[in-house]
């Protein structure tokens, strides 16, 4: 029994720790509401490649996979492109969804890994504050450790009792609503294939249009409710502006949920990990996190194969989140303020920064392995005359900017102070600080 692992959800970082841990002689069953042949998205995703040899997984067949291309950034105007220039050795891969879930599965089983298909998790088991299982469509199922990886609205984490200190919900500005479809391809186009627009259509969000040999696929994501309505405007702004998109749907067609926050606060408690999406570890202004989710897996994986006495308690699974921040998620929770000043800006706001070269093309080149705010903010000391040239004009950007500047001081010196032990009123404390610098930025 102390070597029976319960992966509830098949996310991208509990199937990849799954295998992991069922190589080191773990009994792993990943428990999934869908079915094998729909794992994954009838999409392709972009993600650093080098993550795969973190988790034992070798670069796919090159039949399988291709480089991103480097995207141009427009402002709500468009008048001025950003173009990315990612060096090479730094560009990220585009595969098909299914094949990286195809590639992951593949390799999990081949450990060992049982999966059972057709079961949604409905909550968590508990004993006091301890996950001893799952509550599921096919029964209840119980084990030691439990990984979430049930994705952004994970019923493990929502169901999990307040004295867990775990948040429930993703909160305000935390989740892009997103419609993703492939059309056909009715005309060609000489530059810019993969083109990301800030604010389509005056919607608060993103909008973007890649463009293919022989489709184009069209991406829209806004932080409040999508309707038809909404799609329908956006799509015909992203259109205009992209003639060669056509009106034949081909693929896609679904709408989705991505977090684009800072990582929970706390993500462990006693026989309960959180990984991937239900942790909210994508990259919170560009909600990738399959790259995130794979790291992540490897430092959980490590922390339960320590756990000599098997115990799995906040203890002895802190460790997995102390390894998370100093890797990744202290670099991270800077970017969401950057997402929440996005939010604060106009679309006039955001032209002027963008016209003005305040906001420039380097400022957006990230390559594969960025993570962090300097990765998006390189700001070259050169450039520095121009931007503030450029901003001194405009008092009333500067005034929005300040705030978020003392929010990013307050986070990156509050991340610098997680208690390296798990000791429970100073994790709790430090976890209560932590959003409270969150909240008290977005409500501002
Ligand atoms: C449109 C879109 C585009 C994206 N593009 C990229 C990209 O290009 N690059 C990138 O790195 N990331 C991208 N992401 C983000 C990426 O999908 C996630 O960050 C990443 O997959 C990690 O999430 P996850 O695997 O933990 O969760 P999910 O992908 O949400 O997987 C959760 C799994 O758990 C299952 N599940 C959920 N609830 C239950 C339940 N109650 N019972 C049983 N099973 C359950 C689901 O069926 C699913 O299989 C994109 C996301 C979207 C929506």
């Amino acid at each position: 029994m102390a070597n029976k692992i319960i992966v509830a959800g098949g996310g991208h970082g509990g199937i990849a720790a799954a295998a992991l841990l069922a190589a080191n002689g773990f009994d792993v069953t990943v428990y999934e509401q869908k079915q094998k042949d729909e794992m994954g998205y009838d999409w392709t995703d972009i993600f650093a490649p080098q993550a795969l040899d973190r988790v034992g997984l070798p670069m796919p067949p090159e039949n399988k996979y291709e480089y991103k291309k480097n995207m141009t950034f427009f402002g709500p105007s468009a008048n001025t492109p950003l173009k990315q220039d990612v060096p090479e050795e730094d560009l990220e891969i585009k595969m098909e969804r299914k094949d990286i879930y195809a590639m992951l599965i593949a390799h999990a089983e081949s450990k060992g890994v049982h999966f059972e298909y057709g079961c949604e998790v409905l909550s968590p088991i508990m004993s006091g504050n301890r996950v001893i299982g799952i509550h599921t469509t096919t029964g209840d199922h119980f084990a030691p450790m439990v990984i979430d990886a049930c994705g952004v609205d994970s019923p493990v984490r929502r169901r999990l009792p307040a004295s867990c200190g775990i948040e429930k919900g993703a909160g305000k500005f935390s989740k892009f609503i997103v419609y993703r479809a492939f059309y056909d391809k009715v005309a060609d186009i000489e530059d810019d294939p993969y083109r990301v627009y800030f604010f389509p259509a005056n919607r608060l969000g993103i909008g973007w249009v890649a463009t293919e040999e022989d489709t184009t696929d069209m991406l829209i994501g806004v932080f409040d409710e999508l309707t038809q309505a909404d799609i329908d405007a956006v799509s015909a702004d992203l259109r205009a502006k992209n003639p060669q998109m056509g009106n034949r749907q081909l693929r896609g067609g679904q709408i989705v949920k991505i977090p684009v926050r800072q990582p929970l606060a706390v993500m462990v408690c006693d026989g309960y990990a959180a990984i991937g999406d239900s942790a909210f570890m994508t990259v919170p202004v560009i909600g990738s996190g399959i790259a995130n989710s794979l790291k992540a897996a490897r430092m959980l994986a490590d922390t339960i194969v320590e756990d000599e006495d098997r115990v799995y308690s906040c203890e002895t699974l802190w460790k997995y989140q102390v390894r998370y921040f100093n890797a990744l998620g202290s670099s991270l929770s800077p970017l969401a303020c950057v997402k929440l000043l996005l939010t604060k800006l106009t679309s006039e706001q955001l032209d002027y920064l963008i016209d003005n070269h305040v906001l420039t093309a380097d400022d957006l080149t990230i390559g594969a392995n960025a993570t962090g705010l300097g990765d998006f903010l390189s700001m070259s000391p050169a450039s520095m005359p121009d931007r503030l040239k450029g901003l001194a004009k405009r008092p009333d950007i500067i005034k929005k900017l300040l705030p978020c500047g003392k929010t990013l001081v307050q986070i990156v010196a509050h991340n610098a102070t997680m208690p390296r032990q798990w000791e429970r009123r100073k994790v709790f404390s430090w976890a209560a600080n932590y959003c409270r610098i969150f909240r008290n930025y977005c409500t501002q």
